[in-house]
């Protein structure tokens, strides 16, 4: 079954059907979801998901573009909160230079406090990384992140980047994009990237694979990104969603289901 290893179901967009969509998730062959937090407020609620549903669990951590928000305090609450039994991840983090706010200075700092957090707690990291790829590549190894492991989420860079990533033991998240016309460089890396260093992501609701574009997004529209990725490695789907579930369970540090 599916492994989502990236939703946002705490997201408003979710809420009018919420409890229906993921009561209805396992029975559409999505096994596990792991939601990451992207604020404080986002990870509370991360850690609510978590508790109400068996199969999902949880990254907590602050968003590049909502680290204004943090400070020592709220850093202890989330060294706190990761040692929740289903929290498997420090996350999301990294550099957002697109939106490159709040400040860079601002971004750098907490991304390294969080991946400092991270090598402490001993979970692996969820990297978000847009438009930033040379300083997060270089904070990456100043923090011997190799160390720590993790995903690099979203992945938007070409193969020289998946490259440096794939030699520091990362693993690489593909999710709907790769459906898109345009998409070329993100299926040149999912082409040159091992199978087995690949996971799928939704990002939901954000990033909804063709045909539904534009659209709120679900763990329900994996099998798209399946469907694509199956034909650019040569695999069946049903290989495709075996290997990657294999591929989260080890990224996340979870047994065999
Ligand atoms: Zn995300």
């Amino acid at each position: 079954m599916i492994f989502d290893t990236h939703a946002h179901y705490d997201d408003e967009a979710f809420d009018e059907d919420r409890e229906e969509l993921l009561a209805s998730l396992r029975e559409h062959g999505i096994e596990a979801v792991v939601n990451v937090g992207a604020s404080i407020a986002g990870t509370k609620r991360t850690l609510e998901l978590t508790r109400r549903w068996p199969f999902f669990y949880g990254a907590v951590g602050v968003h590049p573009n909502e680290t204004a928000e943090l400070d020592e305090e709220k850093l202890e609450w989330l060294k706190q909160v990761s040692a929740e039994p289903k929290v498997v991840a420090i996350g999301e983090i990294g550099l957002d230079y697109y939106w490159d706010d709040p400040e860079r200075d601002v971004q750098k700092k907490w991304f390294d406090r969080q991946l400092e957090l991270a090598r402490e707690v001993g979970l692996p990291v969820v990297i978000h990384s847009r438009d930033a790829a040379k300083d997060t590549l270089d904070m990456m190894k100043a923090a011997k992140a190799g160390e720590i492991g993790g995903v690099i989420h979203c992945f938007s860079y070409g193969v020289e980047m998946a490259r440096e990533y794939l030699n520091m033991g990362f693993f690489i998240g593909i999710g709907g994009v790769l459906t898109f016309k345009n998409a070329r460089k993100l299926k040149e890396v999912a082409a040159y990237a091992p199978i087995e260093r690949i996971v799928l992501e939704t990002d939901c609701p954000y990033l909804a694979p063709v045909p539904y574009r534009g659209k709120r997004n679900s763990s329900l529209n994996l099998p798209y990104v399946v469907e694509e990725l199956a034909q650019i490695k040569g695999l069946t789907p049903e290989e495709i969603v075996e290997i990657t579930n294999r591929n989260a369970r080890r990224l996340y540090r979870l047994g065999d289901q």
